[in-house]
């Protein structure tokens, strides 16, 4: 993957499709964080929503 690392957005993903590989960014110019809890409380309640499984 050669897309360009977007430095506001440091993610240590490597599993994802949008991870810049070499350094621990995101390559996109956005994100969409979620949650899957009707009422978060804690960080391990919020989901990056662009997240895609990079197959290997
Ligand atoms: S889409 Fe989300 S999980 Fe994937 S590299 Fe970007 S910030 Fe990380």
């Amino acid at each position: 993957m050669n897309q360009e690392k977007n430095e506001c957005i440091q993610c240590s993903i490597h599993n994802c499709v949008h991870h810049a590989g070499t350094a621990d960014y995101c390559t996109l110019d956005r994100i969409h964080v979620g949650t899957h809890e009707l009422n978060p409380t804690k960080k391990e309640c919020t989901d990056c929503d662009s997240f895609q499984y990079k197959m290997s």
